[in-house]
């Protein structure tokens, strides 16, 4: 994907996400509703408490192909068990009991607060477009925690794990 092919794509991608979560906001319940027992050794309260979940039958993907980039289709027709915008996740209703599936979108959530909108939206499809789905950095980083976190127990504050892995790939 060229820039002026992603400056030119950013905006509806933009509206797309806003339009979505104002769609579903009245579903959203904080994910601390859940009572997850492992989840408070890895993130402290705040996104917690402010990350939202919403249980869906599929979850929601911008119309890629629709926008002109049909190079993304597989990822576009996936029916992934779960997927983050900002600080809102959505998950397939029969996986929503499943805690590491929220440890893994809250990763998610936290690469985007620490990136900001354009930049996560910049480095996923970039790594999208080089390496699929599963070998894209920002995956790659939420399944390699995810592994950590099914292996437990421990203990690790996964903002800063985040942080420092996005700093070591120059992504921040
Ligand atoms: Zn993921």
């Amino acid at each position: 994907m060229t820039l002026a092919e992603f400056q030119r794509v950013l905006p509806l991608v933009k509206v797309w996400i806003r339009e979505t979560l104002t769609a579903t906001a009245p579903n959203a319940r904080p994910v601390a509703s859940y009572g997850f027992a492992r989840l408070p050794a890895y993130y402290t309260p705040a996104p917690l408490s402010q990350s939202k979940v919403i249980e869906v039958d599929r979850v929601p993907v911008p119309p890629l192909s629709t926008f002109g980039l049909s190079q993304f289709r597989d990822f576009a027709e996936m029916d992934a068990d779960g997927i983050t915008y900002l600080d809102t996740y959505f998950v397939r209703r029969e996986a929503a009991r499943q805690e590491s599936l929220h440890f893994h979108e809250l990763v998610h959530a936290a690469q985007w607060r620490i990136l900001g909108l354009e930049r996560f939206l910049a480095l996923y499809a970039e790594g999208l477009e080089k390496f699929g789905y599963r070998d894209s950095p920002l995956e790659v980083m939420a399944y390699d925690l995810q592994e950590q976190f099914e292996l437990g127990p421990q203990s690790l504050d996964v903002e800063t794990v985040v942080t420092l892995q996005l700093r070591k790939w120059a992504m921040v």
